[in-house]
């Protein structure tokens, strides 16, 4: 497949006027007034960390307050309640990738769900034993697979089975069925690519993978918030991913998990007490009892500081929706592409992301060999962006608190730094983050 391929064409104008024209006409302008954002400053990162919003911040100053207030009443206290709260959570959030909403909870790390699914979905055995991996995702959930195939006694490196990306940068869908030989039991894939930006086609891959009794997880981390997903129909075994990115959870926030209902019955590989069934959890009984829903996979008590932002946060996803949020994105990303061929390919500026809506997710992959250097005079000049190694700047306009002003701005700025050779004046080596 050519990513390059299909132009969802727009009529778009080079001009200020034009990117203002299209603010006016945008449904969502009004929830930028919502978002904590520094003057003057262009944010285009909130795929890597999520902006803080004053409905996140009301709600983590009412969990202060219920904690001052109640002390260990707060777990039961009517008004609090935080006893259920990743059930309320899961509830507001399972509209996002239409699953159930016992389906969908929060616990843990992104990293750490993976640990629980893949304990929970990987029962090796000698003539079936292989994990379906790509080899471009987010390394985390590849540390966190091999780790746990050792745990299980058999070899990673045997029993890893990793399909090479053709060109570094996309997954090729048919290339992962034709993987799917009788000695593998499961597959786990991210839903758009950290890098390229590819959204993946999950479900031919989800029923390619039952058709052949193997589990399908996926890894939506650079989807959920941004990309809405229809859970009916790709009908996943399970599903990870953070709040922290377009869900704008704040850093480090609690993240998701989704386990399909026909597995609720299962047991959690990694189990703790709050996993329990909660009419009995107070028993304190010596014997699990397990909790047949989402919520059955947590383990320990839970960080109510950090679940609260993500209660005001999901709040203003209710109120956008994530259709109209999924729309402008795609106008943003395509609008932002159609500026990088107009005004920045004669500094050597390309990009690396599909072109057609429907596989493309919510950031840009600009392309610039002196991309390091670029990076920083981009931060100078007040824009942030997002540099990954060794060349790829990503940008990330965000539907909710980006404007099509902001993305003509940085673009102007960027010429700037170009015309000016304003990044001649940094040095070619990378700082510890990113
Ligand atoms: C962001 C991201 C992670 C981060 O995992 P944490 O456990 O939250 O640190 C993991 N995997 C992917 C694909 C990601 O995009």
């Amino acid at each position: 497949m050519n990513h390059k391929v299909g132009k969802n064409m727009r009529n778009f104008e080079g001009t200020l006027d034009f990117a203002k024209k299209l603010d006016l006409a945008d449904e969502l302008k009004e929830f930028k007034d919502r978002f904590y954002i520094q003057e003057n400053t262009i944010y285009m990162d909130g795929n890597s960390c999520g902006l803080c919003s004053k409905d996140a911040e009301k709600y983590v100053l009412k969990a202060l307050e219920d904690w001052k207030k109640y002390g260990i009443d707060l777990w039961s206290e009517k008004d609090a309640n935080y006893f259920l709260y990743q059930d309320t959570l899961g509830t507001i959030m399972a509209p996002l990738i239409n699953a159930d909403s016992d389906e969908v909870t929060v616990c843990a790390s992104t990293t750490m769900n993976i640990h629980s699914a893949i304990a929970t979905f990987y029962h090796p055995t000698k003539e079936k034993n292989k994990i379906i991996m790509d080899d471009i995702n987010f390394p985390s959930d590849k540390y966190a697979v091999y780790s746990q195939i050792k745990i299980h006694g058999y070899d990673p490196d045997e029993c890893l089975k990793v399909v090479k990306s053709r060109d570094g940068k996309y997954i090729n869908e048919d290339d992962m069925i034709e993987a799917m030989t009788d000695d593998v039991c499961l597959v786990l894939l991210p839903s758009v690519l950290y890098r390229s930006s590819q959204l993946v086609d999950m479900q031919k891959i989800s029923e390619a993978a039952h058709e052949k009794g193997i589990y399908v997880g996926f890894d939506l981390c650079h989807s959920i918030g941004s990309v809405p997903h229809d859970f009916k129909k790709i009908n996943p075994d399970f599903a990870v991913w953070c709040n922290y990115k377009y869900l704008n959870g704040g850093p480090g926030a609690i993240a998701g998990l989704y386990i399909n209902k026909k597995h609720f019955k299962m047991q959690p590989g990694l189990a703790g007490w709050q996993g329990n069934n909660k009419e009995t959890q107070f028993d304190l009984n010596q014997k699990y009892d397990h909790a047949e829903y989402a919520g059955g996979w947590l383990t320990g008590t839970q960080p109510i500081l950090s679940m609260a932002p993500i209660e005001g946060s999901l709040k203003i996803f209710e109120e956008a929706g994530i259709d109209r949020i999924r729309e402008k994105s795609l106008n943003l990303t395509s609008y932002l592409m159609y500026l990088i061929d107009t005004k920045l390919a004669k500094y050597s500026f390309s990009y690396d992301n599909p072109t057609d809506d429907s596989i493309r997710g919510g950031h840009v992959a600009l392309v610039h060999e002196d991309a390091i250097r670029i990076t920083k005079a981009m931060k100078e000049n007040k824009i942030i962006p997002d540099f990954r190694f060794p060349n790829i700047i990503r940008l990330a306009p965000i539907a909710l608190y980006n404007s099509f002003e902001d993305v003509y701005e940085m673009v102007e700025r960027i010429i700037k730094i170009m015309e000016d050779k304003e990044y001649e004046k940094y040095e070619n080596s990378r700082g510890i983050v990113a």
